[in-house]
This record gives C-alpha cells, structure tokens and sequence, in this order.
C-alpha cells in the first residue's frame, strides 16, 4: 500500500455537527465576548488577545495581571457572570475606527495595538464591537443581541497554556475552552459523548487491558506491542490472509532499510524527503528506513522477466514502514512513527483491473462483516478522484486516468454501500477507493483503501510480454484492508470499548479454579484449549471465585470456564460468557467445537 494518503488521514474522526454552523458560529463568537466582559469584570487588568470560533465552542486567550492563576472556581464564576450577561438585552453594536481611534481605544491593550497595526499596514478596514461596556477589536458574525444566548447550552470548561501567536519565543497566555450549543440538550449530548469518548480512549484502555505501551528508552511514536496486543495483530493478519487466499495471494519479505535510491526513482524522497529517516552505516551509500513498501515490491516483479500468463501477480506484507512524525503530532497509536500496514499490491493488465478490485472489496467486505462494521447506514466508499482544476498535481496520461476513475465508478456502482464521488482526493498517481466507517460513537473513519496506479509501473520500467510478444508496462494496484494495524488497532479499541469479538479477543477464554482440589483439573482443561490454539488462561490463585469472575469482567474476556467438585466427577467444564450468561456444562471437546464455530464466523450448538 502506498501511503501518500496515510501520511495525512492517520488521524480521522469527529462528531458530525448537523446544526445551523453560521448561527452556531455567531452564538459561540458571542460567547466568546461575553467570556472577556466577564474576565475584565472580575480582573480589570487582564490583557486580551483573541478569542476564535472552534469546533464546538469557542476559546479566549488572556495574559492575567501578575500572581493570578485561574483556577476551577474562577471558570465557575466567569460562568455565572456570563449567565447574567445574556439575561440583559444588550445589542452587539459594531463601528468602522480610523488608526488613530482604534489606538486610543486600545491603549491599555498591547496585544490588540499588535494587531491593530498588523492589520492596518495590510490595509484592512478597522472594526470595534461594544455589548454593554466591553469593547472588542472585531470583524463581526454575532448574534443581535446577547438576549439571544441560550445561559444553559453553554460551559467553560478548562484553561490551556497557549503562546502568543502560537510562537514559543512569545509570553505564555491563558487559554479559556468554552462549549457552546443552541440548545442545552445539544450541550449536554456532547458532553454525554466526550465523557463516553474519554472511557473508550484506547491509550487507557490499552494500558487498562495490557495491549501495548511506550518507553522513553525506545521513543515517542515507536510502541512496543505486549503478548496480548500482539495476539490481535497476529490475528488480524491472519484473518486477512484466510480471507484473501483464494485471490492467489503470496506473501513476499523486504529489508526495512533501503537505499535512498529507491525513493529517488519512486518519486517519493522529493515529496516526502523531510519525514524520511536517514540510516548512515559505515559507507558512504545513503540508507533510509523504508517509509513505504510499493517500490521493493517493484523490485520483487522485476526480477524476472514477466508474460501476461503470468499476471495477474498479487504480493502481499505486513510490514512496518517509518514516518518521522512530529513529536507534538504523535498520539497513543492514532498517530506513531512505526507504522505497519497490513500492504499489498496486484501487477496486473489493464483488462484485469475491474475482477482484481472486486476481489479485493469481497475481502474488505468480509472482513469489516467479521467486526460487524460494514453496514448500509455507516459506512461509505469515497471514489477519490483528481480535481481537473489543478491537473498539476497528478501525474501520469489523462486516457490512463479517465479509463481508471471509470472502471473504479463501475465497481463502486456494484457495491451494496452507497458511494460518493469525491474530487481532489485521489493520490498523485492515481484514483482510489477509500471505505469509511462509523464507529460506536458516530466517527466518521477511513480504514481500508484500494489504489490504482499508472505512474510507478512505468518509473520503474515494469514489463510484461503480451500475446503478440511485445512489452507492455502492467498497472498496479495497492490495497490495505485494515490499513495501519496501529490505527486500525486505535480505531476498534475504542469502537469495541476492548469487549472485541471472539476470533480478536487477545484472550479468548480464562479457567478458574474453585478451589486447591481443582487446581490439576483446570490446568488440564487450559492445555487442551490451548493446543486446539485457543487463547487460554488459568486462573488458579487462592482468590475467591467471585473476585475471579470480577478480574475476568474487568479483562472483557469473552467466555470463562469454572472448575469444581461437580465439573471434576463429570469430567465436565462449566462455561459462561462475558455478558453474564451462564450457557451451562458441557465437555471440553464440544466447548472447542463451538468455540471453532464462532472463531469462523459460523452459529454455535448452544
Ligand atoms: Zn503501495
Ligand atoms: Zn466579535
């Protein structure tokens, strides 16, 4: 998979607003003032910068006279202040001011003289806005009157350090977060999702579930996978691998440093130079650490002579490729600097491009079925197309491309989820399929990608003989079902809130012994699971069985077997599952049995 579109769609989500966005801008924008007549009412002295419209609400920043701090109660108290403000009826009022006035009217006000020469040297008409006695240097977009706020579809919500400008060589400023909503059940569903959005986050559950962690030792962005995390990449890759075997796949293998070369002639070490990481060894040859995998595969075609019987070739990896991230940028494994993909890329004839997409949206299908993710409600394909206004963006021949978005519509016309023709998305070398998904909250994600590509055959002077004995260049396709495993990873931690399906279930099922008697019986039943390559646990401790189960819930594994007096004289194991049903005795072959079934995705015996 080539990742120029991954380079910048790691991170993906948000809550789609469905409100009136101009209405709502000029209430947060509004609110915003009021949060600075409510400072100034309280500490006169507070110099003021800016106060923007975010997603969602809107923020302030403030450099507070010398010795404040503000603290939770002041937010309460700014709150409350803003409440009684928006009882008034007091109309935002705005003014063109010449330079002279506008510095008068700011004198007090270093931040704002900045801006008011900045934006008079760019020549750009002053503006001041009064509600009540507070003044603003402001372009304008309220409300009329600040009668019109909702008091209870407001909060202010935390402070932040925020530096001037955004520039660390300027004064640290207070940043003061508000939400801001028409209505207070707008308000209060946000908050609703944020606080559940929080529970799911899956750098706590991560931690909380054992799945993964970071080391100073090792590096920001680089994470280090424990016995458990791993057990859901193995499968992960596994199950894509059972589900794209028929497709004639073959797993290849490729070094993780590579001369610069390489991506001189792939084209991406002039796009992508400065996110590369440079490997110096005791030569003179440059390396780097492979950002990507498409051009070795490249060099896997080439290295024999090739005949359209051959084609179409299908090669495919899970691999880690490495980004120099930006430190500021990295989060949890949303955003990491060793990221493998779940790769894979088809060589194959003009004529072969329409069955090898199908094939591939058949796996794509089948796999987000498996989670439970493909739905007709949530998810969507994006037909990423070039934007035809800016043709230098793209490269390679016009026909190819025609020819390629064509095909790529025809087989998205095909599919059960509906999609959209989306301009200026496709790669540079391009057009693509990209899947969105929503997940458990309503974010919006993009997982899986099919890529077609026209323009790294040919700089790399890929061949294939054709029937008439002449050589043709072969188009490639790059395609990632989950796309990273460490987004993706990312994604369903916290879509699943770690309850994951059974075949994911880093831990599939716990045995727990009643007590000291039982302890032999149990371990026999977890080595029989195991060897059938269940993930098993014993759990053979001195606890009670009632904080047993407890740890069992805390872990979300999926089922838990219980051994006493009764299952040992039946040679019988007791099973119940994680949503608290006891399913009741059975032996341990027909507890694998149905296990396996689930694991399949077929229906059980019980
Ligand atoms: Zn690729
Ligand atoms: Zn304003």
């Amino acid at each position: 998979m080539d990742s120029v579109t991954i380079f910048y769609s790691q991170e993906n989500g948000g809550i789609i607003a469905n409100m009136n966005e101009e209405k709502l801008s000029a209430i947060r924008h509004s609110l915003a003032h009021l949060l600075a007549t409510a400072v100034l009412e309280k500490y006169p002295d507070t110099k003021l910068a800016i106060g923007p419209v975010i997603e969602n609400g809107f923020y302030y920043d403030f450099e507070f006279p010398a010795g404040v701090s503000i603290t939770p109660e002041d937010l309460k108290e700014f709150q409350k202040r803003m409440k009684k403000l928006t009882n008034k009826e007091e109309p935002f009022v705005g003014r063109e001011i010449s330079l002279k006035e506008a510095r008068e009217m700011f004198a007090g006000q270093p931040y704002k003289l900045e801006l008011i020469d900045e934006f008079s040297k760019e020549g750009q008409t002053l503006t001041a806005y009064t509600n009540g006695n507070f003044v603003d240097l402001c372009r304008g977009g309220h409300v009329n009157s600040t009668k019109e706020l909702n008091p209870d579809a407001f909060a202010l919500t935390h402070t932040a350090g925020a530096y001037w400008r955004g520039n660390e060589k300027n004064k640290m400023l207070t940043r003061i977060y508000g939400l801001a909503f028409e209505t207070r059940e707008e308000l209060d569903a946000y908050i609703a999702h944020q606080e559940e959005a929080k529970k799911r986050d899956h750098r706590k559950l991560g931690r909380e579930l054992d799945l993964f962690t970071f080391s100073d030792l090792v590096g920001p962005g680089l994470p280090l996978f424990t016995p458990k995390g791993t057990a859901m990449r193995d499968a992960i890759i596994e199950k894509i691998h059972g589900m794209q075997k028929k497709f004639g796949y073959h797993n290849v293998s490729i070094p993780h440093i590579t001369k610069k070369e390489l991506y001189e002639t792939s084209g991406h070490w002039e796009k992508f130079g400065d996110e590369l990481f440079k490997v110096k060894g005791a030569s003179d040859t440059e390396f780097v650490m492979k950002p990507m995998n498409c051009p070795h595969h490249t060099q896997i075609y080439a290295s024999r002579p090739r005949s359209y019987r051959d084609l179409p070739i299908r090669y495919t990896e899970a691999t880690a490729v490495y980004r120099d991230e930006q430190a500021g940028e990295l989060l949890g494994l949303s955003r990491v600097r060793s990221i493998t993909q779940d790769d894979g890329h088809i060589f194959c004839t003009i004529d072969q491009i329409e069955q090898e997409t199908e094939n591939i949206i058949s796996v794509i299908r089948e796999f987000y079925e498996s989670l439970g993710m493909w739905s007709t409600e949530g998810s969507w394909v994006s037909l990423s197309v070039r934007d035809l206004e800016t043709p230098e963006k793209y490269l390679g021949d016009s026909t190819h491309w025609d020819m390629a978005e064509e095909i790529l519509e025809k087989v998205a016309q095909n599919e059960s989820v509906p999609y959209k023709r989306v301009s200026g998305e496709a790669a540079f070398y391009g057009p693509k399929l990209d899947f969105m998904f929503k997940d458990a909250l309503g974010r919006e994600r993009q997982l899986a990608t099919i890529q077609l590509d026209f323009v790294m055959p040919t700089r790399f002077s890929l061949e294939y003989t054709d029937e008439q004995g002449k050589r043709q260049t072969p188009v490639m396709i790059h395609r990632a079902i989950a796309g990273s495993l460490e987004r993706f990873l990312a994604v369903i931690i916290e879509h699943f809130a770690g309850a994951f399906p059974l075949w994911l279930s880093p831990l599939q099922v716990k045995v727990l012994s009643i007590g000291a008697a039982h302890k032999e019986y149990a371990a026999k039943v977890c080595a029989a699971l195991r060897e059938t390559d269940i993930r098993a646990e014993l759990d053979d401790s001195d606890e009670t069985l009632g904080k047993k189960i407890r740890n069992v819930k805390l872990e979300k594994v999926p089922y838990f077997i219980v051994i006493g007096d009764q299952e040992m004289a039946d040679e019988q194991i007791t099973v119940e599952s994680r949503d608290q049903r006891k399913i009741g005795m059975m032996t341990v072959d027909e507890f694998i049995r149905n296990m396996k079934a689930e694991i399949a995705g077929k229906s059980k015996q019980w």
